[in-house]
């Protein structure tokens, strides 16, 4: 789908250059095993971490010879405008508040935008979010799978994994890596 930028209709795009934009998004989560080195990635393919302390600028993955966002395609920073929205993405393990700005494509669910830093971030039981909701997603431990691979669950949730054949190699507890994610990126906790 591309929506026309000229149509008027519910696919109503707008292309602006702004003061930033605060809206929701989430990531997967990356680490040593010790829980230091925790970086924000997109939940979906292979793109590079959100670096700490500085913008990520979008990039167009599909190789298009513009600066992204484009209004014809799909390229961009995503976020929502509404956090319930995020319950469909794919085993995400960070839920926050992100600040938008440069170029940003508005559609009715949310925005694409150039560049992005997180505003304030929290650990979530992805299990739980996409059962419950924001509200009720509190991360116990997170769970270290190798290769970096890190997913927080709550309790029920790590038992569930465990029973299902997913254990992970290590276990952390969740408040302490919550806290570093938070100090390595500078941001505050999101208020629940
Ligand atoms: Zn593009
Ligand atoms: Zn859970």
């Amino acid at each position: 789908m591309s929506p026309s930028p000229v149509s008027l209709g519910a696919d109503l795009e707008l292309e602006r250059t702004t003061d930033p934009i605060v809206a929701w998004r989430t990531w997967r989560l990356t680490g040593r095993r010790d829980g230091t080195n925790l970086r924000l990635r997109p939940v979906a393919g292979r793109a590079k971490p959100w670096a700490p302390e500085r913008p990520t600028e979008a990039v167009c993955r599909l190789g298009r010879m513009h600066v992204a966002p484009n209004v014809d395609c799909t390229c961009g920073l995503h976020a929502t405008r509404e956090p319930d929205l995020l319950r469909r993405t794919k085993s995400p393990g960070v839920l926050g508040r992100v600040a938008l700005w440069g170029r940003v494509v508005e559609h009715e669910l949310g925005y694409r935008a150039q560049f992005g830093y997180p505003q304030r971030l929290a650990l979530v039981c992805f299990l739980c979010f996409w059962q419950w909701g924001p509200l009720r997603c509190r991360a116990d431990v997170v769970g270290y799978f190798g290769l970096g691979r890190m997913m927080p669950f709550c309790d029920d949730h790590l038992v569930a994994a465990r029973r299902h054949g997913m254990a992970p190699a290590i276990e952390l507890d969740a408040r302490g890596v919550e806290q570093e994610l938070r100090s390595t990126y500078v941001v505050d906790a999101l208020a629940r």
